[in-house]
């Protein structure tokens, strides 16, 4: 809900709403306009309560009831409280903005195999104009004789890369505790507060989507910087679900969030595609949320020849943001290598994506 006070109202009128919220066991943000609080959202789940048991209250102007499980990410949120950004929420990172008027790009292998490798890799994607690199250090496989990540070493791969190239780095953070080495040892601390310690942008995939405990975790431990989160939609989430996963991330303190769609889980077995392109659920979290939307067109589809006309369907409903993977050797790829694009197909692909943003601007 979202209270409106009156611009009459006084201080202790206000403090009897708050008593009211925190009756309800719900909590409150306030919104401060030129006269004191003017606005109040109600954070917790009001469905059982009335209106009026706000609108009874002194100072009360008017009570709007949000509709939805998830408040603080829903435009609806931001439109009745009036408040902060209407607009999508940009997110900077380093010089690159994502969910500003132009499509933000991010690209990488699947997982930081060696320092050539990740250095080929970044030397290319630096001068294609690409702002930030991803790579995986920590990889959850569902093999467990699949290759599972460099750990801590691919961190410091990575870090090189940054002070090299200037690339804002997006990596991954898995629930797993502390990371098991290739010759049985554990690193030192968690895979989280590793990556937490490091990434411009941390990932978190779609096998931890729906690990709530993790994602209060990783909102506390970033709460400070407020270091942007990726969020990727479990393979077989509801889009309820997913903002849902948002909310827990904005609702324990870091509010920049971005949401990854990354194909779903169909009939199709992986044939002729891995997994489906849910293109119709641009516009609805458009619609539904302020998070800038994020679309990864490599793990959509799992083919190469697939991912470029689906990164420009992407753009073309209104994805803020591209994921894509690339290597520079992609049939050497010790993960996920099907559908890493190649250099050239990169650059080809970037060429005609802004052209579709570019069309998409001339055209408003
Ligand atoms: C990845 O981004 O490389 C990855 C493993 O993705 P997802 O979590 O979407 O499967
Ligand atoms: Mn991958």
């Amino acid at each position: 809900m979202i209270i409106h006070m009156s611009k009459e109202a006084t201080p202790e009128q206000t403090k009897a709403v708050f008593r009211r919220i925190e009756a309800k066991d719900a909590k409150y943000e306030v919104i401060h306009g030129t006269t004191g609080i003017n606005v109040i959202g109600v954070l917790g789940d009001m469905s059982r309560v009335e209106e009026s048991y706000f609108s009874e209250l002194d100072g009360v102007e008017k009570v709007i009831r949000i509709s939805k499980t998830y408040k603080q990410i829903s435009r609806q949120y931001a439109h009745e409280g009036r408040i902060r950004d209407k607009e999508t929420r940009a997110i900077r990172v380093k010089d690159a903005v994502i969910g500003g008027s132009s499509l933000a790009v991010m690209a990488g292998p699947c997982s930081v195999e060696s320092r050539e490798q990740a250095r080929a890799i970044a030397a290319y994607i630096k001068d294609t104009g690409v702002p930030i690199m991803r790579g995986g250090a920590y990889k959850p496989r569902t093999s467990p004789y699949s290759f599972q990540g460099m750990g801590e070493e691919g961190l410091r791969v990575l870090e090189e890369i940054r002070q090299e190239y200037g690339l804002a780095v997006v990596t991954e953070a898995t629930g797993q505790h502390r990371h098991v080495k290739p010759d049985g040892s554990q690193e030192e601390r968690t895979v989280l507060e590793n990556v937490v310690a490091f990434a411009d942008i941390v990932q978190v995939g779609a096998r931890n989507m729906k690990s709530y405990g993790f994602l209060q975790e990783l909102a506390m431990l970033t709460r400070d910087r407020q270091t942007p989160v990726m969020l990727k939609r479990g393979e077989s989430s509801t889009l309820e679900d997913f903002l849902l996963a948002a909310e827990y991330i904005v609702a324990n303190g870091n509010p920049n969030v971005m949401l990854c769609l990354r194909g779903i889980r169909t009939f199709e077995e992986g044939k002729f595609q891995r997994y489906t392109a849910d293109i119709g659920a641009i516009p609805v979290l458009k619609r539904e949320t302020l998070l800038p939307i994020v679309f990864d067109p490599s793990h959509a589809t799992g083919y190469r020849r697939n991912v470029e006309a689906v990164a420009l369907a992407a753009v073309a409903a209104g994805a803020d943001a591209l994921l894509i993977e690339t290597h520079s050797d992609p049939t050497r790829a010790l993960c996920d290598g099907e559908q890493c694009v190649t250099e050239e197909q990169l650059r080809a692909l970037l060429r005609r994506a802004s052209a579709v943003r570019d069309a998409l601007n001339q055209a408003e």
